[in-house]
């Protein structure tokens, strides 16, 4: 069971007020929480095609040194951000990303359920 509901295309959700997408930049899921309820929301057009998300989603995490003798060390950890607006369907990333995509905008792939 992995619990995904497929909305679209593009689109999936993993519990009630919880979607989920694709993120090219990052090759991994990224999640936004809408509607009524605690912690930050997003307002969600309503539309699982051509998705809109309002404001915009900034995933921030830090993953270890690539040298093998900083990998324990916290100060060396490498800061990683990915920042967009998902507007229409298409996703615009920010030029504070991390990854190749910043600065531009693209289509959302596929969802595709990877967690089994
Ligand atoms: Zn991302």
């Amino acid at each position: 069971m992995s619990g995904w509901r497929q909305l679209s295309p593009v689109l999936a959700s993993a519990n009630e007020d919880r979607l989920v997408f694709e993120c090219p930049g990052c090759k991994v899921k990224h999640g936004i929480q809408h509607g009524p309820g605690t912690g930050p929301r997003w307002c969600w057009n309503g539309s699982a095609e051509k998705p809109t998300f309002t404001p915009s989603v900034l995933v921030t995490w830090s993953e270890p040194s690539d040298n093998p003798g900083e990998f324990d060390d916290t100060s060396k950890d490498i800061k990683r951000v990915c920042h967009s607006f998902v507007t229409d369907g298409r996703i615009q990333f920010l030029s504070d990303c991390t990854h190749a995509l910043a600065g531009q905008t693209v289509d959302l792939p596929d969802w595709k359920d990877d967690s089994q």
